[in-house]
């Protein structure tokens, strides 16, 4: 398999690069995102799985058709495996209504799957060549900690994390800051577009790039997105469903990557009828499939602040997908937008019809699934994803439902453990000073 920019247009656009180097260079140097040259067709490998096969045993499978051409068979079983100490569980909400939940992993949502891959293929790949790399990760608060969950304890890696100071959430700075090892924490004296300036200065940056390795680990890394469309291919064997009853995923959307995935899934062979694209009030993409118009904008706050995205980076890999046509896009992909007062009221009703918790974004899902499911008339299976564990939105749980969720183990465990970060101001020299000084 070979990946190419989706933006084809200008000079260096046409050239294709593989598995390793997308991996690696995160973007292409267009400024566009990679995306698959052409689409290997897997349904031969689908019959071939049955519900006994296991989330390692199909991730190792598909992914041994995606890029065995650039690892062994051996090599690619060994990443999955590490990769993967987790699985997606499938939980019932009604007849026709079902959750996969992807929040049994390390930080408890569906990050962990994309960021536990990544690391171990890097990981994987510089073992290989007997080559290091420091991965450099701004984060506003949560995909940072998955990130450094995922490529703590890897050998070949050193990973900088750089925070906005004050301005996450004292269990996420808990998260960031105790893992020690080959994880460095910066707390950086200002806000989350500093940390993200400064990270993108570093990687210009001329005495860095002579000196040292350094990666990303985005979530626009195609290193990150395709394991993702490993639980959909899961979720689809293993959901019950009478025979040729027909079956639809409802996607949670923030920037889009998981919606992708799905929809890579489908191009790949995977038989099923469409998705449902769940937004909160940061509804560009169902605009768009309204009306044929991308209207970025930025984004609007809400509960479900995983989801307030403006601009969601992957909807230009959606657009190579169905050729630039707004009309085949929505063949493929339902819209549906969803407000807070909505969120809150889903969360209480579930509670109350079935017991389960929810957190606020996989009730975005919730909601829309049985919003599409009566308007449309749909008649077969919805599998929703649920993306985060509810115990890690105790406050807003609570309000919505009257209970206190239980904080998962694992989060429990960073709360108890000392920080420790690097204060630093948000000037590329102290950036660069510390890099050079730690891993030079
Ligand atoms: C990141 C995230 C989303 C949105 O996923 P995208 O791939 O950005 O669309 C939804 N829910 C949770 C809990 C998230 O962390």
């Amino acid at each position: 398999m070979k990946f190419i920019s989706t933006r084809v247009g200008s000079a260096t656009g046409k050239t294709s690069v593989s598995f390793r180097e997308a991996v690696f260079s995160g973007l292409a140097p267009n400024g566009g995102l990679y995306v698959p040259m052409e689409q290997p067709d897997l349904s031969e490998r689908i019959v071939a799985f049955s519900r006994q096969t296991s989330f390692q045993e199909l991730s190792a499978s598909v992914m041994g058709a995606l890029i065995g051409e650039e690892l062994s068979r051996e090599a690619v079983l060994r990443v999955c495996e590490q990769a993967f100490s987790f699985e997606p569980v499938i939980k019932r909400l009604d007849d026709t209504l079902s959750l996969l939940e992807l929040f049994h992993g390390p930080t408890c949502a569906f990050k962990d799957f994309g960021a536990s891959f990544l690391a171990s293929i890097m990981e994987e790949f510089l073992r290989q060549e007997s080559r290091r790399t420091v991965v450099l990760v701004a984060t506003s608060g949560d995909t940072g900690s998955a990130v450094a969950r995922a490529f703590h304890g890897k050998q070949s890696i050193k990973v900088v994390i750089l925070y906005p100071s004050g301005r996450v959430s004292a269990l996420q700075e808990q998260q960031l800051t105790t893992l020690g090892g080959n994880v460095s924490a910066l707390e950086i004296q200002g806000s989350f577009d500093d940390c993200q300036r400064l990270v993108k200065q570093a990687f210009v940056d001329a005495r860095l790039s002579q000196s040292l390795s350094l990666s990303s680990a985005n979530s626009i890394n195609l290193g990150r997105l395709l394991p993702q469309a490993l639980y959909y291919f899961y979720g689809y064997l293993q959901l019950e469903r009478k025979d040729n009853e027909r079956l639809m995923f409802c996607v949670p959307s923030g920037n889009f990557g998981n919606l992708t995935a799905g929809v890579y899934a489908w191009l790949w062979g995977m038989p099923v009828e469409g998705f449902i694209a769940a937004t909160n009030v940061n509804d560009v993409v169902p605009e768009y499939l309204k009306t044929g118009e991308f209207r970025p904008r930025p984004s609007l706050k809400t509960i479900s602040n995983a989801m307030d995205v403006g601009h969601p980076s992957n909807f230009e890999r959606l657009v190579v997908v169905f050729g630039g046509s707004a009309k085949r896009m929505r063949k493929c992909i339902k819209g549906v937008r969803i407000t807070d007062q909505e969120t809150l009221q889903t969360m209480h009703r579930v509670y109350q019809d079935s017991g389960i918790l929810l957190d606020p974004h996989t009730a975005v899902g919730v909601l829309a699934a049985r919003k599409y499911r009566r308007d449309s008339r749909f008649g077969g299976q919805i599998l929703c994803l649920a993306t985060a564990h509810p115990g890690k939105f105790v406050d807003i749980v609570q309000k919505a439902t009257g209970v206190t969720p239980e904080l998962p183990a694992t989060l429990k465990e960073a709360l108890a453990k000392e920080k420790r970060a690097t204060l630093l101001k948000p000037n590329l020299k102290q950036l660069e000073a510390f890099l050079l000084d730690r891993f030079l």
